[in-house]
């Protein structure tokens, strides 16, 4: 590893997982290269250098370190991880390609906290010179609290969004509360900067007597969090006038013990209302889909859209438990699969036809839809495959 102060340090792109890095590698005195903003160019870059059975965001990562190398940055940090899925894999694969490339770079695995204090805390101490422990725990709880912050702030996005009165207020609020964070330093300056860009979110122009669906949004957690890997999803569906909550966030997914304060319902409970259906873990989030589908029946919503990439072992586990889910708990189930031939239309019609179908259900039509129904994909190919060869 090279000296604290040559460092430039990247990570993948992943929702809003750059602004709390930035804050964090701020405060450590490294110099962070936030990888450009996930594009089809970013994707090009990652399907052109992958094994083509990789998952779909194993591409995206590889597609941003490129391109942050490529600007400047000298040093790559990527999350670890274990089994039972490929996760833990991905790591060792983006390293070996990218040497491959001809690419010079230290490359820095963060294990999860869960796996051994010492071993987090070293890998931190390599950033910065003289890093005691105290130092570093102290950063991380501010830097985290912003992170909450910024997932609070989103997570009030997607509710407010479906009662604006005028198209993209929301988006627009979002991006300037996420602005005033940001600058905010102390504890305190955070404290008061979330209230006020809160505010600045619940101040849009809303129509608060319309009618509105609730949907979840459930799945494997890099579909969930970057919206480019799933064509801005929650913003399209949120335009269609539905509230929306989604079971992962950055700071639920990366918090050591997984108390899911942004999504409101710890782990320990989403285990047990998947229990009846699965009752280990099978990777990824695969066994939080089915708790939490539960869980989003259980409080009433009017149905819930399962996203994961094409190939992903334990959402499909989840996909062919989920249809007993829906039957016992009367609640329509959308799951729609992503890779780099996924079109958007094809998403778009799909989302449709499935708020279509939540009305007419909310308006107690008779909607008859075998169990499995909504999940086939289109008979017709797809015209509008985003990705050419490069
Ligand atoms: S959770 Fe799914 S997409 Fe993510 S690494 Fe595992 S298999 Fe791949």
């Amino acid at each position: 590893m090279r000296p604290p102060d040559q460092i430039r340090i990247t990570t993948p792109h992943m929702g809003n997982l750059h602004l709390l890095l930035d804050d964090l590698f701020g405060r450590l005195g490294v110099e962070y290269i936030k990888p450009p903003r996930s594009s089809t160019k970013t994707l090009q870059l990652g399907i052109k250098h992958s094994p083509e059975f990789a998952c779909l965001p194993l591409k995206i990562n590889l597609g941003n370190f490129i391109q942050a190398l490529e600007k400047g940055a000298n040093t790559i940090a990527m999350a670890g991880g274990h089994g039972p899925c490929r996760f833990g894999y991905y790591g060792i694969v983006e390293e070996r390609i990218l040497r491959d490339l001809g690419y010079e770079f230290d490359f820095m695995m963060l294990e999860p906290f869960s796996d051994g204090a010492w071993a987090f805390y070293k890998s931190f101490a390599s950033l910065s010179a003289g890093l005691s422990i105290r130092r570093l725990w102290k950063t991380l709880k501010v830097s985290f609290a912003k992170g909450r912050a910024f997932d609070q702030l989103r997570k009030r996005a997607l509710m407010v969004r479906a009662y604006e009165k005028n198209r993209g207020h929301t988006s627009r609020a979002l991006e300037e509360a996420e602005k005033l964070l940001a600058a905010a330093v102390t504890a305190a300056e955070i404290e008061a900067a979330a209230r006020e860009s809160l505010g600045l979110i619940e101040s849009v122009d809303q129509e608060r007597e319309r009618e509105v669906l609730k949907v979840g949004i459930v799945g494997e957690f890099f579909l969930l969090l970057e919206p480019f890997s799933n064509f801005d999803l929650e913003e399209l569906i949120g335009d269609m006038g539905v509230y929306l909550e989604r079971c992962v966030w950055v700071t639920d997914w990366i918090a050591p013990h997984r108390d899911n304060k942004i999504f409101g319902f710890p782990k320990g409970l989403i285990e047990e209302k998947a229990a009846p259906f699965l009752s280990h873990n099978v990777g990824g989030e695969g066994r939080e889909t089915i708790g939490s589908t539960v869980l989003f029946a259980e409080r009433g919503f009017d149905g819930v859209i399962q996203l994961l990439p094409f190939g992903c072992m334990p959402e499909n586990i989840a996909t062919s438990i989920l249809p007993k889910v829906q039957q016992k708990h009367d609640i329509p189930v959308l799951t729609l699969t992503f890779d780099e031939q996924t079109g958007r239309a094809g998403m778009v019609t799909r989302l449709e036809a499935f708020v279509d179908l939540l009305w007419a259900r909310r308006r107690g039509r008779t909607v008859s839809t075998p169990p499995d129904a909504l999940n086939r994909e289109p008979v017709s190919p797809c015209h509008e495959c985003k990705v050419k060869a490069v």
